[in-house]
This record gives C-alpha cells, sequence and structure tokens, in this order.
C-alpha cells in the first residue's frame, strides 16, 4: 500500500444521517462497507458509482 495515497473515509454524518458509522481505508473496502451499511441500516441502495462518487468529491 502506497503510504502518500489518500485513505477514502465516508461518514454518515457527511450525507445527513444520525449516524456515527464510519468507513474507510482502501477504495474498494469503503464502497464495499459503505454500500453495506448504507442498504441494511438505512434502507437505501447506493450503486458502486454512486459510492464512487461521494469519495472522488471528497478528494477536492
Ligand atoms: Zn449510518
Amino acid at each position: 500500500m502506497n503510504f502518500y495515497q489518500i485513505m477514502p473515509k465516508l461518514m454518515c454524518r457527511d450525507y445527513g444521517f444520525e449516524c456515527d458509522f464510519v468507513a474507510e481505508g482502501e477504495e474498494g473496502k469503503v464502497i464495499e462497507e459503505f454500500r453495506t451499511h448504507m442498504e441494511e441500516i438505512h434502507g437505501i441502495d447506493y450503486s458502486v458509482e454512486a459510492v464512487k462518487h461521494f469519495i472522488t468529491r471528497k478528494q477536492k
């Protein structure tokens, strides 16, 4: 793993949820964890593309 690579981080609070869930780490893992959490806990089925978009926007 590249030390200088930016680790994606997604927090439910950033998207208006009253929830302390945070997904952080390698991009593929963050996407999978965030999508699973969203579907199981919040009942929202985000696509992989949608979650990738969240990460891209956060890294600007
Ligand atoms: Zn949540």
